[in-house]
């Protein structure tokens, strides 16, 4: 038989009972700590995994909330924009109309 602690051939000790997995109670206990110790790590990390998972969703949602509200400003933007150039479309030609008459009248003319 194989020790699943240390990898040593050893003589079963008897025949009775499921077939031993060690050479020694030693390294059954350090095989035990092993499993615990590994299975605590496990924990741990699971819990930094759900953690990291929970923060990509946040910053996702976030994102999501951001993108939405840029695209509304976005269009604000272009709508102002557009109004914009349109009153300065208007100016221009009005302003051209008036152009034979366009004197700036001072305050001592009033
Ligand atoms: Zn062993």
């Amino acid at each position: 038989m194989r020790c699943e602690w240390c990898g040593d051939v050893f003589d079963r000790p008897n025949r009775k009972g499921p077939a031993p997995r060690f050479c020694c109670q030693a390294h059954r206990q350090r095989a035990f700590e092993d499993r615990r110790m590994l299975a605590a790590q496990v924990a741990t990390l699971t819990a930094e995994r759900d953690a990291a998972w929970k923060e990509v969703e946040t910053v996702a949602t976030n994102f999501a909330t951001l993108d939405a509200e840029n695209t509304r400003l976005r269009e604000a933007l272009q709508h102002i924009y557009d109004h914009t150039n349109r009153y300065e479309n208007e100016w221009h030609v009005a302003r051209a109309a008036l152009v034979p008459q366009a004197r700036e009248v001072t305050p001592d003319e009033q």
